[in-house]
Parts: C-alpha cells; sequence; structure tokens
C-alpha cells in the first residue's frame, strides 16, 4: 500500500504548470502568481480546519501578518528582504499560536468567533496604526533580491513561487498522508477517543493552528515582495470568505481539494471584475451549490466518482465471512509481566468518588485487580460502570480517592497519559474515529511518537515516510489477526456494528496496552461474536494483558471473568468470584432481581 500516492495526474500537472505562463500575457501571469500564493494559504487552512477540525477564522490575518511584517522590515528598517523573510514567517507562526490559545478552552462555532474577533481587530490596527501606514497601506515593498533573476517580473515570479508552491504541497501531502495529518484528522473525528489513543489534544490543536500560520505567513511574505504593495483591504473578512469558500468548495480535508477551490475562486474573481457588487454573492452562491450537492467538496465528489469508476459496483459489497476459524491470538500483544515478579496488582482502585453536580455517581469505591485477571464489572444501568472507566482511563477526574496502575499513583492523570502508561479502552457507544479508514483508526493508537517527533517533518521527512510504512505493516497484521484486512482501506462507518466493535478492540489493543477496559463489548453482537468476543478477551489475557470488563451480558461475564465486582448506585456491594457473587443476597436484590436469582440459585 502506497502512502503518498503520486499518480500520473501529479508529473503531467507539473508540466502544465511549468509551460503555462507561454500562454499568459502580463496580467494573466501575474492573476497565476496570485492563484499560486492563495493556494498556499488555502493549503493552510485546510490543514486548521479540514484536518485539525480547528473553526479558524483568521487565516486570512496570518497571510496578512506575513505580508506586513516582511513589508514593514524590508521599508520602514531597510532589512534584506531574504532576512526579514523568516522573521515574518515566525511572526506569523507565532501569531497563530496566540489565535489558536483560545482552542484550548473552546471549540467549533466558539472558537469561530474568537478568531473571527482577533481577525477584525488585526484588520482594525492595520487601517488604524501609523507603522502600518494605515489605510493607504504600503507601497514601493523592494523585490526580493536574486542575482542575474529580476524578480519584478512576472513570469519570474510565477517559477519562484511555483517551486516554493511544489514544497509546501510535497509538505502539506506528507503531513495528510501520515501520523500528523492522521492525529489531527482522529482529533477532529472525536476528540475523547483520540485523547484515549494517547493523542495530547491541546499540543495538537495549536500544532493545526501553527501549520495554517506557517503556510499563511509564506504566502504572505511572497505577495508582500511581489505585489509590492499591502493594505488592510487585501486581509480583510471578504479574503477570509473567500478562503473559507476555497476550502468548503475544494474539499475540507484534501490538500488537492484546497488548491483546486483557490484556483477556481481566484480565477473567477478575476473574471467577475468590474462586478464586484456580485462577487461575494457568487461565491455564496457557489458555496451553497457545493453543501447541496458535493458536501465533501470537489475532492469529495472526485474520490467518490473514482470509486465508483473503479469498483465493479455493485457486485461487490463486503467481503463474503469465510469458514468461521478463530483468529489466531494476537502477537503483538506484549508479555508484560515479568516472569520472575510476584504476581502483582494491574489496578488498585482506593475509594474513589466522583460526583456530577449534585449526583454521586461513585461513592468510595475501592477495587483491586490482579495482573493477568480477567475482571467483570456489572451492575444495573446507571450505577456507574462507565463513570469508574473514565475516571481510571483519564477521562474524568475523581473528586477523592486513589488509582494505581501497577503500583504507580496515576490519579488524575489525563486521557492520553494513561494511554501512553499501558492503559486502553473501548467505549460503550462506540466511538471510531468515523472518516478515518479501519486501518488508519488502529495506526492512530499504535503510533506511539512524541510530539517533537513532528519535528522530522522538516528536517528529515524521508524518515516519516519509512516509519509510517513499518506502522502500516504492524497494524495490517494486527487487523489481519482479526480478519479485518479485507476492510482496511474502508472508512470506519462503513462497516457492519460487529465488525466496527472489532475494530475498536484492535484499536485499543494497538497501543501495546498492559490493561484493556471494555465497555460493554458484547452490546448489539449476535450469539456468534459474542463465542468470538469470549475468545479474544481470553487470547488477550493469555497474552499478558489484564482485562476488565463491564458487560450486562452475564452469560459472557460468568464464563469469561475471573473475578466480579458488583456496583449500585455507585457504590461496591459485592466482589469476589462469579459464583460467590452470584449467591450474594444484596446482589440478588440489587441488580439480579428476586426472580431471576431465585431461577438461577434453583
Ligand atoms: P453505567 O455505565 O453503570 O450505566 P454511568 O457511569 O454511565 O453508569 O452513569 C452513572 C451515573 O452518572 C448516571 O446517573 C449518569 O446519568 C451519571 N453521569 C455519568 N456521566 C455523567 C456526566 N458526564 N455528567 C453528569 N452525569 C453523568
Ligand atoms: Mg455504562
Amino acid at each position: 500500500m502506497r502512502i503518498v500516492r503520486i499518480g500520473p495526474g501529479t508529473p503531467l500537472l507539473a508540466v502544465v504548470l511549468v509551460v503555462l505562463p507561454v500562454f499568459l500575457d502580463l496580467y494573466k501571469a501575474h492573476v497565476a502568481v496570485l492563484i499560486l500564493l492563495f493556494v498556499m494559504v488555502a493549503i493552510g487552512l485546510s490543514l486548521v480546519m479540514g484536518f485539525g477540525g480547528q473553526v479558524n477564522l483568521a487565516q486570512a490575518a496570518f497571510f496578512g501578518t506575513g505580508a506586513y511584517v516582511s513589508a514593514i522590515l524590508t521599508s520602514t528598517y531597510g532589512w534584506n528582504p531574504w532576512l526579514a523573510a523568516p522573521v515574518a514567517i515566525l511572526s506569523t507562526c507565532l501569531m497563530a499560536l496566540v489565535v489558536g490559545l483560545p482552542a484550548l478552552r473552546v471549540q467549533s462555532h466558539y472558537l469561530g468567533i474568537v478568531s473571527l474577533g482577533l481577525a477584525v481587530a488585526f484588520a482594525s490596527l492595520l487601517t488604524n496604526a501609523t507603522f502600518t501606514g494605515g489605510a493607504s497601506g504600503i507601497s514601493k515593498i523592494p523585490p526580493l533580491p536574486m542575482p542575474g533573476v529580476d524578480l519584478t517580473d512576472d513570469y519570474n515570479d510565477y517559477y519562484l513561487v511555483l517551486a516554493v508552491l511544489a514544497l509546501l504541497v510535497a509538505l502539506a501531502r506528507l503531513i495528510a498522508g501520515t501520523t500528523l495529518g492522521r492525529r489531527l484528522r482522529a482529533m477532529r473525528d472525536d476528540t475523547l477517543a483520540a485523547a484515549a489513543s494517547g493523542i495530547e489534544i491541546p499540543y495538537y490543536r495549536l500544532l493545526a493552528f501553527l501549520l495554517g500560520g506557517l503556510f499563511a505567513g509564506v504566502a504572505g511574505v511572497f505577495y508582500a515582495h511581489i505585489v509590492r504593495y499591502v493594505s488592510p483591504d487585501t486581509f480583510g473578512l471578504d479574503t477570509m470568505f473567500l478562503l473559507l469558500a476555497m476550502v468548503i468548495i475544494g474539499g475540507q480535508d484534501s490538500v488537492w481539494g484546497a488548491a483546486v477551490g483557490a484556483a477556481l475562486l481566484i480565477a473567477a474573481r478575476n473574471l467577475l471584475t468590474g462586478l464586484e457588487a456580485y462577487q461575494q454573492l457568487v461565491y455564496g452562491a457557489l458555496i451553497v451549490a457545493t453543501v447541496v450537492f458535493a458536501p465533501r467538496g470537489l475532492a469529495g465528489a472526485a474520490s467518490a466518482a473514482r470509486r465508483r469508476l473503479s469498483f465493479p459496483w455493485p457486485t461487490l459489497p463486503f467481503p463474503v465471512p469465510g469458514p468461521r476459524r478463530p483468529p489466531a491470538p494476537p502477537p503483538s500483544v506484549p508479555e508484560v509481566r515479568d516472569p520472575g515478579a510476584p504476581a502483582t496488582v494491574a489496578l488498585k482502585v482506593e475509594a474513589v468518588s466522583k460526583r456530577f453536580r449534585g449526583l454521586a455517581a461513585l461513592s468510595e469505591v475501592s477495587l483491586e485487580v490482579a495482573a493477568g485477571e480477567i475482571h467483570g464489572i456489572i451492575g444495573p444501568n446507571g450505577s456507574g460502570k462507565t463513570t469508574l472507566f473514565n475516571v481510571i482511563s483519564g477521562i474524568e477526574r475523581p473528586n477523592g480517592g486513589r488509582v494505581e496502575v501497577h503500583g504507580r499513583d496515576v490519579t488524575g492523570r489525563r486521557a492520553h497519559q494513561m494511554s501512553r502508561l499501558g492503559v486502553a479502552r473501548t467505549f460503550q457507544n462506540l466511538r471510531l474515529f468515523p472518516r478515518l479508514t479501519v486501518v488508519e483508526n488502529v495506526m492512530v493508537a499504535l503510533d506511539r511518537d512524541p510530539v517533537r517527533a513532528h519535528l522530522r517533518y522538516l528536517v528529515a521527512p524521508w524518515s516519516v515516510l519509512a516509519r509510517e510504512r513499518r506502522h502500516r505493516e504492524r497494524a495490517l497484521r494486527l487487523l489481519a489477526e482479526f480478519r479485518l484486512e479485507s476492510v482496511a482501506g474502508e472508512p470506519a462507518v462503513s462497516l457492519p456494528y460487529g465488525r466496527q466493535r472489532q475494530v475498536e478492540i484492535a484499536r485499543a489493543l494497538a497501543g501495546r496496552p498492559s490493561l484493556l477496559l471494555l465497555d460493554e463489548p458484547a452490546a448489539g453482537l449476535n450469539a456468534a461474536e459474542q463465542e468470538d468476543l469470549k475468545a479474544l478477551i481470553r487470547r488477550i489475557r493469555d497474552a499478558g494483558v489484564t482485562v476488565i470488563v463491564i458487560e450486562h451480558n452475564m452469560g459472557l461475564v460468568m464464563s469469561v471473568c475471573e473475578r466480579l465486582t458488583v456496583l449500585a448506585h455507585g457504590r461496591v456491594i459485592a466482589s469476589g468470584t462469579p459464583w460467590e457473587v452470584s449467591r450474594d443476597a444484596q446482589v440478588i436484590e440489587a441488580y439480579l432481581g428476586r426472580d431471576t436469582a431465585h431461577q438461577e440459585a434453583v
């Protein structure tokens, strides 16, 4: 499987772009340069918004920051443009981080409003400050000096900008096709599941903004020195709206989509000169048409068309389940128990309480799970089982008490930390990353690189590809153990429910946990799938993983679990072997109900 696909289209496009200026007059060559610059800005926006899911309405302001900083440093302070350029790009990145800070607290439309507010403040600063030249802007910005090449010539500019854009597209495509892009998309699809898979959400929110700033900053610098004039209205809300339109029409999480959207809209804008009154109306109409007819933009429509053309549709919906063969044990699950060590306690929960406003979801819950045990947690609906998992996996902080994993106090650690400490979980209501493929879902959890490893994208991009290949192979091997390899490339949501459950367990195992928390894994499974699940749970344990399973299916609990803890109204009412628990008077009354208990006892 290729990681970053380079189809025949890419060299073809390169040839077209290289010979294009031959057919353009001076004005059109200038428009072409503007298109290339806007493609950069739009790709940046698609990384923040399309990939990272961070509503960023300040991308035009980032573009303006790059342009203005370079313009001011060169025009006012006489810096060499090549020296001003990196400073301007860094300033834009910094600005993007500042604008991104609110994303740590608010999301979606709130974030949109906050970033819009900052963008408006920026536009107002440009218009009113003196160092920015006020409303009339800064003119006579020096061109980029380059020995032997006249960069006041639009044809030369075109090739310079094309070369820079090629580098940026390569970087964006690398990001999109590998860890960083996948983590951003995972965060966008399901923040909670992403955190539980080891992703440090705050960093990635900021990283998304940083990428948006980087691309806009580079474009801004070239804009300033090529157009040689900057004024506030170039970087205002009209431009922001245009950028949004580009990304929405092009397709939010596609680098090519953003590029095509940018090219189309800048070309359209130039066709509409003289009709300014109708410009925004036309963009608006295009957006509405896109949202209605191609909600995933041109890129989404194109990939749907490609799939339709290349698949013998509709004869091949889903792999026919083969003969029922139990999947092999997952060898990728590590042996975590040190054979020389005495039997240890994998999880110790001491007097944990969790209140939601007035409601005590957990009151002084204590339990101990030995390493290598399959432990069941049962209890009526609303008894606090899921809340207990949320506390253990770092999704909720307890109001009191202590959680120890393998003897280490982890109380109050956050979800991504718990994931990295070897605690993996599944969710009661499936939380796959719906727009990621099956194999990508697994790869998100399998890849344990720290955030700083993303520096590789800049200093050693080839090593990113090598790691990606290794991770993909490992993910495919893991999927093969679940007999899911044939659907590895399908979007996770397209799978039947039972298989999605399997993908979620595969994803949880991908992080090589030592403690696995399964929240009602049998819910919604048919009888055969439940049998598979029992076998799977045993094999996971045999591979050295401690398993805690919340389950309502008593058949499964009684046959698989070695010990049980029973919760009712947030309290532990019984614990012991399934046999002991099934005879406990309190359990019989609180949980099983008198009649059931009576029948079982008989
Ligand atoms: P179970 O998994 O045993 O069915 P839960 O742990 O989901 O139970 O819920 C226990 C109680 O806590 C329920 O009354 C539920 O409504 C409440 N609860 C759970 N999560 C929250 C939350 N995030 N906010 C408020 N109440 C919650
Ligand atoms: Mg629950």
